[in-house]
C-alpha cells in the first residue's frame, strides 16, 4: 500500500518521499487516516513501529488546512516523558513539516535547562510545541504560553510518563486545555493506571495494536542467564566473545556503572563506549555513529539516554541490570527483533533480581527461560 492511499496532502508525501520511505508501517496504515478523521487514537505502540510519523503527518496536514497567522497560538500540543524524545518528535515535525506553505512554526521544550532561552523562543507563538510536562508547567505559570488554544493533544509513551511520576503534571495540564479537543494517546504498556487515564481522556477512540498487549515481540528471543553480581561484567564479556557479537546494546541502571563497565569492556579488548545524561552531546553523538558504523562493538546506556538511540536491526540487547520498572523492560527489548528481524535479549539476573525478575514476567504472561553458564 502506498503512503498516496492514506489522505496525506502533497507537500507531506513530498516529505515522506525525501525521508526514503518506500510504504507506510502498520501504525501508520491506521493511525494517520483516524487523525485526519478527527477521531480520538488509543495506540499500543512502542519505539520503532514508526509511530512519530503516525501522528505528525496528519497533525501537520490538519492544523495546515486553517492556519492562525495572529499570536499563533499553540493547537497541537505533544508530551513526552523525556528530553530526547521530545527532542526527537521535534525534529519529525520539522522535517515532515518542511513543504508545507504556509509553514507551521514548532517549538521543544523541556527542564534540565536554562528556561530563559526558551520563553523567547515562546514569544512570537507555536502552532505545536513538543514539550515534557514539568517545564511546560513552569512556561505557563511563568505565562510564556497559554494552553487554551489547543486543538490536538498527543501523550507520546504515556506509560513512561506515569512511571517518571509525572502523573500529577499531567492532570494539571489536562486541566488547562479546552474541552473539546482531538486526543491521541501512545503507549509500549497497558497498566491498570494507563487504562484508567484513557478512560477519562480518549472518546470514543480509534485503537490501533501492533505487537500484542504487554507483549514483547514474537520476533525477539529472550533469555535470562542467573549469575552471580560479581561475575556479571566476565560472564558478558564471554558472551560476546564466544558468541562473537559484533552489536550489542548493554542497558546498566546507572551513569557510573555504565562508566565502570565500559572501562572493563575495553580492558577486555572489546570496543565499547557509554553514552548518558552526563555525557555532552558531542560525545554521545560520536559514541553513536561509531557503534552504528561497527568501530564501536558495545554500546553501554542508561534507559534515559537509549530514549534516543534510533537503530534499525538491532541483534543483541542485554539487560546488565534489570530496569526498575517492568515496562521499561518491554521498551528496552523492543530495540531488538525489529520489522520482522530476528533479535536476541539476554538479562544478567543476580539473586538480588529475582523478585524484579518476577514483576517482569508478570507484565509479560510468561516465563523466561533460564540459563547458567559454568564458571558464573
Ligand atoms: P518511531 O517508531 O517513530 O521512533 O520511528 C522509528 C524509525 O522508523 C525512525 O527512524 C523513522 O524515521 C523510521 N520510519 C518511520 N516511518 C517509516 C516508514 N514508513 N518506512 C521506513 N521507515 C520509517
Amino acid at each position: 500500500m502506498p503512503f498516496s492511499t492514506l489522505g496525506l496532502a502533497a507537500p507531506l508525501i513530498a516529505a515522506v518521499t525525501d525521508s526514503g520511505y518506500q510504504t507506510p508501517t502498520p501504525i501508520q496504515i491506521k493511525a494517520i487516516p483516524a487523525v485526519l478523521s478527527g477521531r480520538d487514537l488509543l495506540a499500543a505502540a512502542q519505539t520503532g513501529t514508526g509511530k512519530t510519523a503516525g501522528f505528525t503527518l496528519p497533525i501537520l496536514q490538519r492544523l495546515s488546512q486553517k492556519v492562525i497567522e495572529r499570536n499563533r497560538p499553540v493547537r497541537a500540543l505533544i508530551l513526552t516523558p523525556t528530553r530526547e524524545l521530545a527532542a526527537q518528535v521535534g525534529e519529525s515535525v520539522v522535517k515532515y513539516g518542511q513543504h508545507l506553505a504556509p509553514r507551521l512554526k514548532s517549538e521543544v521544550v523541556f527542564g534540565g535547562v536554562k528556561i530563559n532561552p526558551q520563553m523567547m523562543r515562546l514569544r512570537g507563538g507555536v502552532d505545536i510545541l513538543t514539550a515534557t510536562p514539568g517545564r511546560l508547567l513552569d512556561l505557563v505559570s511563568q505565562n510564556a504560553v497559554k494552553l487554551n488554544n489547543v486543538e490536538i493533544l498527543v501523550l507520546d509513551e504515556a506509560d513512561r510518563m506515569l512511571d517518571m511520576g509525572f502523573s500529577k503534571d499531567l492532570h494539571k495540564i489536562l486541566a488547562l486545555l479546552p474541552k473539546k479537543r482531538q486526543n491521541l494517546l501512545f503507549s509500549a504498556t497497558f497498566s491498570a493506571e494507563i487504562r484508567k487515564l484513557t478512560e477519562g481522556l480518549l472518546v470514543n477512540p480509534v485503537t490501533v495494536e501492533v505487537a500484542a498487549e504487554n507483549a514483547a515481540a514474537d520476533t525477539v528471543e529472550q533469555i535470562v542467564y542467573t549469575v552471580n553480581k560479581t561475575a556479571k561484567t566476565a560472564l558478558l564479556t564471554h558472551l560476546v566473545k564466544s558468541n562473537d557479537w559484533q552489536q550489542v546494546l548493554v542497558f546498566t541502571s546507572t551513569k557510573h556503572g555504565a562508566n565502570r563497565l565500559t572501562e572493563k569492556l575495553n580492558t577486555a579488548q572489546i570496543k565499547a563506549a557509554a553514552i548518558h545524561g552526563n555525557k555532552s552531546q558531542g560525545a554521545r553523538t560520536s559514541a553513536l555513529a561509531g557503534f552504528k558504523a561497527g568501530e564501536i562493538r558495545v554500546l553501554v546506556a542508561t534507559d534515559v539516554a537509549a530514549r534516543g538511540i534510533d537503530i534499525a536491526q538491532l541483534p543483541h540487547v542485554v539487560n546488565f541490570e534489570l530496569p526498575r520498572s517492568s515496562s521499561d523492560y518491554v521498551h528496552r527489548i523492543g530495540r531488538t527483533g525489529r520489522a520482522g528481524l530476528n533479535g536476541q535479549a539476554v538479562s544478567l539476573v543476580s539473586e538480588d533480581e529475582y523478585s524484579a525478575l518476577k514483576l517482569v514476567e508478570k507484565l509479560l504472561g510468561s516465563k523466561i527461560p533460564r540459563q547458567q553458564i559454568s564458571g558464573f
